[in-house]
């Protein structure tokens, strides 16, 4: 089966639409017209939710993204608004008790323990990967990979709406330790100086494009200095494009925006715009596509990643639509992920057997043009594991894994394998295949 997708040539009149952003938070839940239009339990549901993961949307996601005759099947709706599945039983029932008793200090407590058992931090982010500068960690940047430099400024760790499943939510529910973040890119900057070996910058977030452009701007210009040649890609991680696409095109300062992005094009630099795209209908609006456009006029390119979710994205269709129309509006398929063991993760799983089968599936309908996106990849504790497969060895049912990025460069692109597990949703969960005790990376 192939798939068609016509990508017509938007045209978009600036005048047209240039609506103010307008945001929703949990408190505010209740003032969505169209929330206010579902039935009573779903809106208590959502509440409880609410209360424990991060909730926050715009105008935009409401009113042009989602489709509302059916919400609770809309990949939109189930990427931004909570649903009571994503808490387990037993912390939906404390936490919805401990509202119920309008005791503010017990619901506090409630809701920490709760947070606390979601693995607020997979991957050892917090401890393993932040770098030091004259023995003093630096909290703003991460550097886990040789060559890529993680920055995440102080001023982006939120988003325009936020994903449900997203991995970093704990940076969005208001405990100040639990934020890293940047307060200057002279921090940045100092390191980068004394690491010759990083040719990557990736600022990322929450959404670096909530800045200002002049906020933005303070951070980037400075990498385009000549003492930073040997920085030869920034990238920006972003989901503005599908939460804001006002941003490129009608926000007061967009076209500052874009004359920054060129700016740093004609300095030399690959500027890479990592988009968080995680279903076709992100990218079907006039608005969506005339940010693309803007964008990638810029000398940009777009690469688009992001992770396979149950409720959202779980058929092989999806991801081949998904792939099919970001090639013919020019940006390229990176990574499909595997979702993360953190917050909501037991609701949006997907077993890593299964996961590999719809990329495969996915990857068939598609030509090699839009065959670029690695994956499935899990980003581990000690690297980027992507499932290439499953076969039979001497007799025994093996996943065939590989490094896509190791903590270890020299594990890079090394196969290796596990114990077939049809069950198995995360790294941790797999066994070295043939008996083995351990795996090569583990000694
Ligand atoms: C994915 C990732 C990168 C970038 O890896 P590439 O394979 O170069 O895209 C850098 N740092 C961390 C911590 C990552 O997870
Ligand atoms: S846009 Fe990215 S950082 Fe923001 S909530 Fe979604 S996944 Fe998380």
């Amino acid at each position: 089966m192939s798939i068609q997708v016509r990508v017509p040539v938007q045209e978009l009149s600036e005048t047209s639409l240039a609506p103010s952003f307008k945001v929703y938070t949990a408190r505010h839940l209740e003032q969505i017209p169209q929330v206010q239009r579902l039935p009573s339990q779903i809106r208590q549901e959502m509440k409880v939710v609410a209360s424990v993961l991060p909730f926050r949307v715009n105008q935009y996601v409401i009113d042009d993204l989602i489709d509302w005759r059916d919400p609770i099947a809309d990949p939109i709706f189930q990427l931004t608004f909570p649903q009571k599945g994503m808490l387990k039983p037993a912390h939906y029932q404390a936490v919805e008790a401990a509202l119920a008793t309008e005791d503010a200090a017990h619901i506090k407590a409630t809701i920490a323990e709760v947070r606390a058992q979601l693995n607020p931090h997979p991957a050892g982010q917090l401890e393993q990967n932040i770098p030091k500068v004259n023995g003093e960690p630096v909290l703003g940047l991460q550097h886990k990979y040789r060559e890529t430099v993680l920055f995440f400024p102080s001023s982006g760790q939120v988003c325009h709406s936020y994903c449900t499943f997203c991995f970093r939510w704990a940076q969005f529910v208001g405990d100040p330790s639990l934020k890293i973040a940047a307060k200057e890119s002279s921090q940045l900057c100092d390191y980068l100086r004394e690491h010759p070996e990083v040719t990557d910058v990736l600022i990322t977030g929450g959404d670096p494009l909530v800045m200002k452009t002049k906020n933005l701007r303070a951070y980037l210009e400075p990498l385009l200095a000549p003492e930073f040649d040997h920085i030869r890609s920034i990238r920006l991680g972003s989901k503005a494009l599908t939460f804001w696409p006002y941003r490129f095109v009608t926000d007061a300062d967009a076209q500052d925006l874009l004359a920054l992005l060129r700016e740093i094009v004609a300095a030399g630099k690959h500027l890479a715009f990592m988009a968080h795209y995680n279903h076709w209908r992100e990218l079907e609006t006039p608005i969506a596509r005339q940010a693309v456009a803007n964008v990638r006029a810029t000398g940009a390119q777009i690469r688009s990643q992001g992770p396979l979710l149950r409720h959202i994205n779980d058929h092989p269709a999806d991801w081949a639509r998904l792939w099919q129309t970001q090639v013919e509006l020019g940006i390229q398929p990176y990574y499909m992920f595997v979702e993360r063991d953190t917050g909501a993760q037991h609701y949006f799983e997907v077993p890593l057997a299964q996961a590999w089968q719809i990329y495969r599936q996915a990857m068939q309908q598609v030509s090699g043009i839009a065959r670029t996106a690695r994956g499935p990849s899990m980003s581990a504790t000690p690297g980027k594991v992507e499932i290439q497969g499953v076969t039979e060895i001497h007799g025994e049912k093996v996943f065939v894994l590989r490094f896509i990025q190791g903590r270890n460069p020299d594990w890079v692109q090394r196969p290796f394998f596990a114990r077939y597990d049809e069950q198995a949703t995360w790294l941790h969960h797999l066994k070295p295949a043939f008996g083995e005790s351990k795996f090569f990376f583990e000694d």
